[in-house]
């Protein structure tokens, strides 16, 4: 097995490498992605690595701060920044609504216009093109428990948005206009919002759909790849000017082994030519769709045994501190979670001993950090009192300090894992930390 793929690339403004090893077909010598594996978890499928980007290096297992739009709700980019945060993603399907990609396109791309100097990831808005936007998720019935159907509508709901070979026609959650995604559109706002990492646009399914349905849709999941290559390739040659992205393919195949399996091996296996004419892959690949808890690790590990070891594996929408435990294990590199900075804004915080909620009576007079072992910024200045004090005074300065804590604890959670990959030291961080955190909350 070899692990170690390119060891080495140009970065922006950067000075040429001795050992540059160019992904096949990409154009842009000066400024392509790598990825690559520098320790190995034994026994697993986990591994720390690096993945070079044109804005900077992410080591992995990373934690990608969700800014969904543009933005991590409440925080500068600077305090987010000292949380130790690695990089940010975005969602194009909000960004295209609002303001507009050609707006960010402008600015100079996501980073720029959000201040935000390192990397970026773009999500493609495949899933909430199919579930936030158009209600979905909020239309479905959710009586539904142990129902395998493929149209279950709340009573009085309209499903708002229609898929078909082609694309996805939806209307907009923000005024109802009619809107329509079809890949080369996904690719071609991806690239106006200039992510460093952005993901080919899939249709993501729900678990109560049934097996005739995933099926066809990973079909359909699995053509549209091909067009985003294709389109990506086209974009990236006519936006020369710009950084090289990289392109991430999305496997689905929801619970399903046998779907799983198959769409990684096809994504792994999909080239088409690339700007210099020789044959052009993903970058990378996202691990997506609907994903039960208990089935997590085994669907990760399904996928990441399909897939390339020299290629990075990014895994979209977790939500849990046990589920990077998890997840690493598995294979997975990266990570996107909006639940640090929701949950935050709701009062609810993580500790060493599990999350609790600071409106709690008891934190009325505790003048102690919300958590005694954090190194944030709320943590070295203020009190479980005060928190208690902001969230029930409803000021806003609540959300923003809950936030900073709630994503550095994150953060710093998934470096220490990092940290005890590489020093041969992860089985007995884990069990301190799940043991600890999971004890309290019963
Ligand atoms: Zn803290």
């Amino acid at each position: 097995m070899t692990l170690r793929a390119s060891t080495s690339t140009l970065r922006e403004g950067g000075a040429l490498g001795s050992a540059v090893m160019r992904p096949a077909g990409i154009g842009h010598p000066a400024s392509e992605p790598a990825f690559e594996v520098v320790s190995e978890l034994p026994g697993t499928r986990g591994r720390a690595g690096v993945l070079r980007t044109p804005h900077g290096e992410v080591h992995t297992p990373a934690f990608v701060a969700v800014g969904t739009k543009a933005t991590v709700k409440a925080v500068l980019p600077e305090s987010m920044r000292d949380a130790g945060a690695q990089a940010v993603l975005a969602n194009a399907y909000h960004l295209y609504l609002q303001p507009g990609a050609d707006i960010v396109d402008e600015a100079g791309g996501l980073g720029a216009f959000m201040n935000w100097n390192g990397p970026t990831f773009t999500d493609s808005g495949g899933f909430q093109v199919l579930s936030l936007g158009v209600g979905f998720k909020k239309v479905l019935a959710m009586d539904t428990a142990g129902l395998a159907r493929d149209d279950v509508i709340a009573e009085g709901k309209q499903r708002l948005a229609v898929v078909d070979d082609d694309g996805v026609t939806f209307k907009s959650h923000l005024d109802g206009t009619r809107h329509r995604f079809t890949p080369e559109i996904s690719m071609r706002i991806q690239h106006q919002l200039g992510a460093d990492v952005i993901f080919a646009f899939d249709e993501c399914t729900t678990l109560m759909n049934t097996r005739d349905y995933q099926v066809q849709s990973l079909e359909r999941t699995q053509r549209w790849a091909q067009r985003c290559l294709v389109e990506h390739v086209a974009q990236t040659r006519s936006r020369a000017h710009r950084p090289y992205q990289a392109l991430f393919g999305v496997v689905q195949g929801a619970q399903y082994e046998d779907l799983r399996r198959q769409a990684a091996r096809e994504l792994a296996a999909l080239h088409v030519p690339g700007v210099d004419g020789e044959p052009h892959g993903f970058d990378g690949f996202g691990i997506g769709g609907a994903l039960e808890k208990e089935n997590l690790g085994r669907i990760v590990g399904w996928v990441s045994d399909e897939l390339p070891d020299e290629k990075p594996r990014h895994l979209l929408g977790i939500a849990e501190p046990d589920d990077f435990f998890t997840s690493v294990e598995n294979g997975a590199d990266t990570f996107d979670c909006v639940s640090p900075s929701r949950v935050a804004r709701n009062a609810a915080v993580y500790s060493r001993d599990g999350r609790y909620n600071v409106t709690v009576t008891a934190s009325r007079r505790d003048f102690g950090p919300l958590d005694a072992e954090c190194d944030c910024y709320t943590c070295a200045n203020y009190s479980r009192a005060y928190l208690h004090h902001l969230f029930k005074a409803k000021e806003m300065l609540s959300s923003t300090l809950a936030t900073i804590h709630n994503e550095r604890f994150i953060i710093r959670l998934v470096d220490d894992i990092r940290a005890h990959i590489e020093q041969g030291s992860y089985a007995e961080f884990k069990a301190d930390f799940l043991g600890r955190y999971y004890a309290s909350a019963g």
